[in-house]
This record gives structure tokens, C-alpha cells and sequence, in this order.
């Protein structure tokens, strides 16, 4: 059986910078349509060059896909339609601003094929929308949510952030409930990081925000963990909770070890073998790149064996499912790190880690650990 694709298409723009935000970028809207062309000169080059199998996912993130014309989408997909056509039931997904959902845009998007919506809510307090430098407020994600469902489109996730030094665990716990009272299939929770070269980063640095203690982190996802799963949500990538059914299939393939094809700057591919293609991020240089010929707008990167194996691990620990020894061993055929018993014993006894029918997953509390007990796992050029 054939391979079923993925495509990533990365729109790099958004209406202002959110206070916490590393993606790329940019809030220069007139530059919209020669980056929207660009992309177009990217997907021909893939339909041209790389390997073309019947699609299986679209998502369109960013950036903020929703403050684009839906036209530019719309011709990405017929593009698609002609040349690759679609596997089964194809999932498309489109990330959304609530303060960019209206009925008419709606429509728009549900002509195109969209079929799930990615949005970014972040939280239902106006209080900590405004420190986020969000672009819209709780009411406006309130009536995002209830125009898609209202307009027949109930396949909806949110992202949250918990963690940051604005919430409590009461602010937490109303965002908790005022998510489950929509109703929706999907949640993606995330913990805020300070990243680099961020408006939080230069406030941490000021002392002008206090990061939550470690401990609180851990309680807030541990109260949204048992809250969604006493629901029936299963847990079943680090961030990501879903009903039955309602797991993202696009970001699975990720995690699967799938190809898929990454368009726009700053998208990443694979080619499901050894090879991984980055894309510059870059507007400028994007669209000069492509208008010469693509060559200088990407660069392909092999991968070792022990890097492939580091990957599987990496995402495979990410998920519910965790990594089964033997497959490991029959993917890569390569030694487990010397110490490996050793390792599995520590997070064991600290409960962190779980080992049975010789699949190693994480335990609710190992989630929040889980960094620490891949960089014992990875495989070095000594270690093994
Ligand atoms: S809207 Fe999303 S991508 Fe844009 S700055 Fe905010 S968090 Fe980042």
C-alpha cells in the first residue's frame, strides 16, 4: 500500500506579536500576496521533484492563517486537487484567530474543504489575553466558537497555556470548565516557556514577570490531566487531549514518523527515509529564493541512524502510546545507552516512568520530566 502525505503550510503572518511568541513571523500584511506567490512557486516545485502520493492531511498554521484572503488557501487546494488528490476522508485544518472568525469568512473557509479549526485562545481572561498581547478578548473567542459550531463545523481544538505567572489556580481551573462547557473534541495545552529574544524574555530579564514555581506548573497540569480524562478525553500526546475518534491526524503522522511536506518559511519536511528539508526563516529571502528557483530557500538535512533513533524516541515517549523495545530494535538495529537498566530503574522508582509488555511510556507526572529522561535515553556516538 501506498504512503499517504501530510502536507504543513506555514503563513507567516499575523496582525501583532504576542508577548511570549518565538514562531516566525511577521506583521507586515502588504507583504502578504508575493509571500502567498512564493509559496504556490514552493508547492509546484514539491509536485514537480518529491515523491506525490494521495493526500491523507492539510493544515494550515502559522502565523495566522485566518488573517490571510481565504483565496490564497482556496488555490493552494485546488492546486492540490488536480495533482495529488486526497486519501478516504482527508482532514484539513486551518489555525484561527478568534477576533478573524466571522460568518462570512466562515463560509469562505468551509467552500475551501476546511474541515477542523485550530484555535488560539489561550484563555478566557481578559486580564491575561491583554498581558499576552493577545488581538482579541474572551467574549470574541466566545463567539468564534459558537459561529463554527453554529455553522455546522464542530471539529474544533483550542490552545491554552497554563503555567505563566498571571494565572492562579482558580483562573486556571474557570478556563478548564469554560472550555468543557463548549463542548469541543480537541484541546491542546501548553505551559509557557520563556523563549529567546520574546517581550516575556525582556520582562523576566527586568524582573517585570515571575515565572510560576515548578511545583505549581505541575499541579495545574496534573488538575487539567484528571479533570479531562475523568471526561473521557484520552491523553494521548504530551500537550494534546482528545474524545475518542477526534485525535489530530495530521500531527500524528508527526509523531508516527510519517512524511509530509513543509511549505512556507520556516516549514520543516521529511521524507519518511533519512532526509529532512528546512526552509529558511525568512520572508524576504523566501520569496528571493523562490522567485530564483527555490535553490536558495531550503536546504535538505540527512539524518544518522542514531539521530533517526533519537527522533523515534523523542516523539515516540511523546505519546500515550510510548516506545515498544522491539520495534525500536527491529526499526534501527542498534544497542540500547550501556547504562540503560540503570536509567529505566531511577525514573521508575520515581514514578515517572512505566515499562510493561517491554513498552516504556510516561506516567502522568513523568510528562512534566520528560525532557530529563530523553536526554538519559538519546543515543550519543559513546553511549552505546
Ligand atoms: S498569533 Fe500565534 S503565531 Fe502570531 S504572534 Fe501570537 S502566538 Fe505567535
Amino acid at each position: 500500500m501506498r504512503n499517504r502525505l501530510g502536507i504543513y503550510f506555514h503563513v507567516p503572518f499575523c496582525k501583532q506579536a504576542c508577548t511570549y511568541c518565538d514562531f516566525h513571523f511577521s506583521t507586515q500584511l502588504n507583504k502578504v500576496s508575493e509571500l502567498m506567490e512564493a509559496i504556490e512557486l514552493e508547492l509546484e516545485w514539491h509536485i514537480k521533484t518529491q515523491d506525490c502520493q494521495p493526500l491523507r492531511s492539510v493544515y494550515f498554521g502559522g502565523g495566522t492563517p485566518s488573517v490571510v484572503d481565504p483565496k490564497y488557501l482556496s488555490g493552494f487546494v485546488q492546486t492540490l486537487d488536480k495533482s495529488l488528490g486526497w486519501s478516504g476522508d482527508p482532514e484539513i485544518t486551518m489555525e484561527v484567530n478568534p477576533d478573524d472568525v466571522n460568518p462570512t469568512i466562515i463560509k469562505e473557509w468551509k467552500a475551501i474543504g476546511v474541515n477542523r479549526f485550530s484555535m488560539g485562545v489561550q484563555s478566557f481572561d481578559d486580564h491575561v489575553l491583554r498581558w499576552m498581547n493577545r488581538a482579541h478578548g474572551a467574549q470574541e473567542a466566545d463567539r468564534a466558537i459558537k459561529s463554527l459550531q453554529d455553522a455546522g463545523l464542530p471539529n474544533i481544538t483550542m490552545d491554552i497555556i497554563y503555567g505563566h505567572g498571571m494565572n492562579n489556580d482558580l483562573s486556571w481551573e474557570a478556563d478548564i470548565e469554560k472550555f468543557i462547557s463548549y463542548q469541543t473534541p480537541h484541546l491542546s495545552a501548553y505551559a509557557l516557556t520563556i523563549e529567546e529574544k520574546t517581550a516575556l524574555s525582556h520582562m523576566a530579564e527586568k524582573e517585570k514577570y515571575i515565572p510560576m514555581e515548578d511545583d505549581q506548573v505541575v499541579a495545574q497540569f496534573l488538575y487539567l490531566h484528571q479533570r479531562l480524562t475523568e471526561m473521557g478525553m484520552d491523553h494521548y500526546e504530551l500537550s494534546n487531549y482528545a474524545f475518542p475518534g477526534h485525535q489530530s491526524q495530521h500531527n500524528s503522522s508527526y509523531w508516527k514518523g510519517l512524511p509530509f511536506w513543509g511549505v512556507g518559511p520556516s516549514a520543516h519536511g521529511y521524507d519518511g527515509h533519512q532526509r529532512r528539508k528546512m526552509n529558511i526563516a525568512n520572508n524576504a529571502l523566501y520569496v528571493k529564493g523562490w522567485l530564483n528557483g527555490g535553490e536558495e530557500a531550503y536546504e535538505w538535512e540527512a539524518l544518522s541512524n542514531i539521530q533517526m533513533s533519537n527522533e523515534f524516541w523523542m516523539t515516540g515517549m511523546r505519546t500515550a502510546k510510548g516506545v515498544n523495545l522491539e520495534e525500536w530494535k527491529n526499526k534501527f538495529h542498534l544497542e540500547l545507552p550501556k547504562n540503560f537498566d540503570a536509567i529505566i530503574e531511577k525514573w521508575k522508582s520515581n514514578q515517572y516512568l512505566s515499562l510493561q509488555e517491554n513498552t516504556l511510556s510516561c506516567t502522568p507526572s513523568g510528562w512534566m520530566v520528560m525532557d530529563a529522561i530523553l536526554s538519559d535515553l538519546f543515543l550519543t556516538e559513546t553511549n552505546y
